[in-house]
């Protein structure tokens, strides 16, 4: 059984979580899952209903869900112009990093189709790379303050914060996600002080791993090889910024934004969340033209995640069939609806040998 939490967020996430939940229900009448889920309304549209997006009892509504679920599904949160800035779902998305403590943000890039990289000359069998991103901690720590506000002397400090249990972990969680992985190759992205806290912790840490041949390479550095060479790279790990923008250029080299998909882990914990790496996507928001498979195999991530890996396997195959009879939408050059394309996945997921 799976119990999950469905929370879509703002924006184009009403279009798309749900694509992705239907999925979910679809693999479940084939496989051997049974599916319980409650829909949650946080964000925008709750705050233009009620003046709040998120409830008074909220924290106790984060600390509460991994007694009452196994995993959680969002979407995204983000500005709206019916709203005053500030008001989003942004609140679930720090409740589930930072207030849950699922510090591991793990985003595959991988291509799903020869055809969709922008790259000349590359395939899928370059493309398959893993971002391991560090998610609370970094920049995000929501301590940033202005001083002196408007003047022309103003002062905004923005401090970043990297912990010595923090750096730890997540390099720690890369070298056993690289073994679970049976992959030899881990890359650590950061560019601070050559004998900061990263670089002597990554020393430490892989002194442990002889068998994974570990390297620092700088972040800038590493933005040039996922273009260049992206067959050289295996897993990322990076602090959180890197590695936000780092996983944003992996969904780019996969052909879209709309297919970049991520899950946030902390091995301690058996409750995880999951999510497409896109944001609310103002500029489509409304038309039923955004691409739902960053959340379908966010969905399909959540289930290898549960165990039930037949099941997800089968939802990639799906997912790669309705993209080779050319059912997607316009970011991926079709003229499908989102709709329409989480119906063809559910059809190709229903008929997988037609
Ligand atoms: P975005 O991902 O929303 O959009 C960037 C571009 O990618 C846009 O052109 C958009 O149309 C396209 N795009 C994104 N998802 C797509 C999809 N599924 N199908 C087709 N095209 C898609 O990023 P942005 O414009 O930088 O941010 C918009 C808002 O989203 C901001 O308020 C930002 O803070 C928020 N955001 C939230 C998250 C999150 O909650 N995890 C992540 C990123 C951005
Ligand atoms: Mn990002």
């Amino acid at each position: 059984m799976v119990r999950l939490a469905v929370i879509p967020g703002d924006g184009i996430s009403s279009e798309v979580v749900p694509e992705a939940v239907k999925t979910l229900e679809a693999a479940s009448e084939i496989y051997e899952y049974s599916l319980e889920y409650e829909t949650f309304d946080f964000g925008v549209e709750r705050y233009l209903r009620t003046g709040q997006a998120v409830p008074d009892d909220f924290d106790d509504f984060i600390r509460s869900l991994p007694d009452k679920f196994d995993a959680a599904l969002f979407g995204a949160g983000g500005t709206d112009p019916r709203v005053p800035t500030g008001i989003s779902a942004q609140p679930v998305l720090h409740g589930l990093r930072r207030g849950l403590d699922l510090y591991a943000n793990v985003r595959p890039s991988r291509l799903l189709s020869d055809d969709l990289t922008p790259l000349k000359g590359k395939t899928s069998d370059d493309i398959d790379f893993v971002v391991i991103r560090e998610n609370t901690e970094g920049y995000e720590s929501g301590t940033a303050g202005n001083f002196k506000v408007g003047t022309p002397d103003e002062v905004e400090i923005r401090p970043e914060y990297n912990t010595r249990k923090g750096v730890s972990r997540i390099l720690e969680f890369a070298f056993e996600h690289t073994q679970r992985l049976g992959r030899t190759n881990l890359a650590m992205a950061e560019k601070g002080l050559p004998d900061g806290l990263w670089s002597r912790t990554f020393a430490d840490v892989s002194a442990r791993y002889p068998d994974i041949e570990a390297r620092h390479v700088h972040v800038d550095t590493l933005a040039y090889l996922i273009v260049t060479a992206p067959e050289t790279l295996s897993v990322i790990v990076a602090e959180n910024r890197a590695g936000d923008i780092l996983s944003d250029l992996g969904g780019a080299i996969q052909g879209s934004r709309g297919l970049a998909y991520s899950g946030c882990f902390n091995p301690e914990h058996e409750f995880a969340y999951f999510e497409p790496v896109h944001g609310t996507a103002p500029d489509i928001v409304g038309r039923g033209i955004a691409n739902p498979i960053a959340s379908i195999m966010a969905a399909r991530m959540m289930l290898e995640f549960r165990g039930h890996q037949q099941a997800a396997d089968a939802i990639e195959q799906a997912v790669r069939a309705a993209i080779s009879t050319g059912a997607v939408t316009r970011d991926l050059g079709g003229r499908n609806s989102t709709a329409q394309v989480g119906d063809a996945v559910r059809e190709a997921l229903r008929n997988p040998n037609r």
